[in-house]
């Protein structure tokens, strides 16, 4: 397999989670020449801090504060060993944890005297996981003999948009600075998950950004690969804890691989892929620690072979909720869409997908959306709308691959299995994407439909 130089390696958080797999850590960076190694936080470290943020604004007191932040410190010094202390160099990168971590206490602090979090604020905390595990590998590595530098977001120009828990990359703003920051030979440790906006405050990339703050910086320097470790080796026909009978899936496009992540597979962030179509840079997905030999499970590219039966992956997410805005002829009523679409969009919310019908129009929305967006679309008091309903108990199943669109006999295959096991589907979504078809059952009900949908496209006894 091609190691290239300066390609960007991520390490997902269950990679730094025991002191065996911190091991094996070396002998991989070692493979390569002048990697960008981008880090998640440590496993459950963005969880902890999160409740610790949502405590300490209710009812936090210094003492828990207090304990936190030196139970934080233990659990990175605890990953190291005794690499702290063998020398000069490691004993500043002790300096700097305790630096980062002083800074922590006191932004908690804050937010339990304030008795509230500003987004900016939660933002700014939640960033420090992803400090901390860098510097914790920095000297990890040191300890191996591997001479690293980490370059956090800030200092090399990582510019996001303004949104504090949800930005987007200036991919333009940020390349020729981040190009310039990783050059040199060097192996380069960076934080995830955070970059900075213009204003100069610290935003977030969402939930698992790290991912997508490796994909931006292998857009902005280049990079020959993508490689991700991770416990979950890779794409699966389906997700394990449903089905019993998966396989891995080799290859997958880029738009595969997005509708995936859409879906409910949590392999990548769902923006994963966004830096990456321009400039064809290939996405390797590895299992940690390596098996004998490093090869990837899944590699995802520009393209992938449409396969025989078309459907490469079958996912379900429970992150979905609906809001139905009922009413005779609202689907026949021009600029109704429109007027809905923009009061969900002035509250902030994301409609995932809307499916109309001449008497209900369905908005699809994250999981806790609902209920705002249904109270915004009720105050507009649109004429022929006589009913907005939020339906939470949603269940979203969809099926992924490249052809989807163009093959026939694929709906059919799949609402044939739907049937035989008696499923009563709710919504239909065929053809909005030209690789993934999506419908929605009762959240009961997702379980037995993924399983339905696998049986029928990929056993061998279907003789597939
Ligand atoms: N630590 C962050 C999270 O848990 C980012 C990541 O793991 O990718 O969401
Ligand atoms: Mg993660």
């Amino acid at each position: 397999m091609n190691l290239a130089e300066k390609t960007v390696l991520k390490l997902g958080g269950s990679v730094l989670s025991s002191r065996e797999n911190v091991a094996a850590v070396p002998d991989l960076i070692n493979k390569y020449d002048n990697p960008v190694v981008v880090v998640s936080a440590l496993a459950g470290v963005t969880a902890r801090l999160r409740t610790v943020v949502s405590d300490a604004g209710s009812k936090g007191d210094t003492g828990q504060i207090n304990a936190f932040v030196t139970s934080m410190r233990k659990l990175h010094l605890d990953l190291t060993g005794d690499s702290f202390r063998k020398n000069s160099r490691n004993r500043k990168i002790k300096d700097e944890l305790e630096q980062e971590l002083s800074k922590l206490k006191k932004l908690i602090r804050g937010v339990a005297f304030l008795g509230e979090t500003p987004n900016s604020i939660l933002a700014r905390i939640l960033s420090f996981g992803e400090r901390l595990s860098a510097l914790t590998l920095c000297c990890i590595l040191s300890d191996a003999g591997i001479q690293s530098r980490m370059v956090p977001p800030e200092q090399m120009g990582f510019v996001t948009d303004e949104d504090s828990l949800n930005a987007t990359v200036n991919l333009s703003e940020s390349k020729e600075r981040v190009k310039k920051a990783l050059s040199g030979r060097f192996t380069t440790v960076v934080p995830g998950f955070y970059g900075v906006a213009p204003s100069g405050k610290t935003t977030l990339l969402g939930k698992g950004g790290s991912d997508y703050s490796a994909a931006a910086i292998a857009c902005c320097i280049n990079a020959p690969f993508l490689d991700i470790f991770k416990d979950v080796a890779g794409y699966l026909t389906a997700d394990p804890v449903f089905v019993k009978d998966t396989r891995p899936i080799p290859k997958l496009s880029y738009r595969e691989a997005a509708e995936l992540s859409y879906f409910g597979a949590r392999i990548l962030h769902p923006r994963t892929m966004e830096p990456l179509y321009g400039p064809n840079i290939p996405v390797r997905l590895f299992p940690f620690p390596a098996r004998e030999s490093i090869v990837p499970v899944t590699v995802i590219h520009r393209l992938s072979p449409v396969e025989e039966t078309v459907v490469k992956s079958v996912t379900f997410s429970d992150d979905f909720s609906i809001v139905e805005v009922r009413g005779d002829g609202v689907g026949l009523v021009p600029g109704l869409l429109a007027d809905v679409a923009d009061a969900v969009g002035r509250s902030g919310i994301n409609i995932k997908s809307v499916i109309t019908a001449q008497t209900a129009i369905n908005l699809l929305l994250d999981g806790g959306d609902a209920k705002p967006a249904a109270a915004a679309v009720r105050k507009l008091n649109l004429h022929p709308v006589d009913r907005v309903q939020v339906r939470e108990n949603a269940g979203v199943v969809a099926v992924v691959g490249e052809g989807i669109r163009r093959k026939p006999g694929v709906a059919a295959r799949m609402f044939g299995a739907l049937a035989a096991a008696g499923i009563n589907v709710r919504m239909i979504a065929f053809g909005a994407s030209p690789v993934a078809a999506y419908f929605v059952v009762n959240r009961e009900d997702r379980a037995l439909s993924v399983n339905a949908i696998h049986q029928a496209f990929f056993s061998r006894a279907a003789g597939l």
